[in-house]
């Protein structure tokens, strides 16, 4: 569990700057939803925050030590992509697991962990079966299980459920609120979904252009004087 702070982020790619210096303060356990058009910086500054790009100038801060020279394995944070990267020929079991790859831990340990998480996503029946075998809705839930088993101070999503259909979208919607009131961490979640935003959020953060433009909660952000 930890908070997170943002100090002054500026990215640029060659001449071109794409993010002009974002600072947040996030608090531990908050739900954060970041929502703005596309383009304006939202999955950048995860990346940023993740590690899997340096940021340009700045500071990142995840429970009050400086990540920014960490790898992405040291800051303690998990992501979840759109297109949940899981591994088609690892079983459920397997591909949960593989987030505990490097992680100091006897076997039986791992095991036991990962029973519990697939037990917190309601996947203990699933865990022998190879991602073909399941729906779309389980398969992004088993990319949740890979990055909760570390049981990450911060998770980052990057429009988590954009490629499922509508009625799935709500479901995880919902299992996702729920599985944050019940472990409590820290999450910044990516969205164009307005509704998402509205139903999931402690605050949202409304980016434009390489800046933010506007932090709230929903009812102060959404409403229309
Ligand atoms: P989204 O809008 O869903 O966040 P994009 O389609 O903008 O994603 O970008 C997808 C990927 O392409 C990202 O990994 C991003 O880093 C990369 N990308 C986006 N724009 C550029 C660009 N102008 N040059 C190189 N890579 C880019
Ligand atoms: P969003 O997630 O809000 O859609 P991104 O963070 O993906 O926006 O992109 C922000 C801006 O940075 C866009 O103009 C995109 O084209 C640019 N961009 C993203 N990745 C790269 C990259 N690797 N190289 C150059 N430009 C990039």
């Amino acid at each position: 569990m930890a908070d997170l702070a943002i100090r002054n982020l500026v990215k640029r790619y060659d001449k071109t700057e794409v993010l002009h210096g974002i600072s947040l303060d996030v608090e531990d356990g908050e739900f954060v939803v970041f929502v703005g058009p596309s383009g304006c910086g939202k999955s950048t500054t995860l990346r940023l925050i993740a590690g899997l790009e340096d940021a340009t100038q700045g500071e990142i801060a995840i429970g009050g030590r400086v990540v920014n020279n960490l790898e992405p394995k040291d800051r303690d944070i998990a992501m979840v992509f759109q297109n949940y990267a899981i591994y088609p020929h690892m079983t459920v079991r397997k591909n949960i697991g593989f987030g505990l790859r490097t992680a100091k831990m006897s076997k039986a340990d791992k095991e036991a962990r990962i029973d519990e998480v697939a037990g917190i996503l309601g996947m203990t029946d699933l865990l022998a079966r190879k991602p073909s075998q399941l729906s779309g809705g389980q398969r992004q839930r088993v990319a949740i299980g890979r990055a909760m088993v570390r049981d990450p101070a911060v998770f980052l999503f990057d429009e988590p459920l954009s490629n499922l259909d509508a009625q799935l979208r709500t479901q995880m919607r919902l299992e996702i609120k729920k599985l944050h009131q019940r472990v409590g961490n820290t999450i910044i979640f990516v969205t164009h979904d307005q509704v998402e935003a509205m139903t999931m959020a402690d605050r949202i953060v409304i980016m434009k252009d390489g800046h933010i433009q506007q932090v709230g909660t929903p009812a102060e952000v959404y409403h229309k004087p």
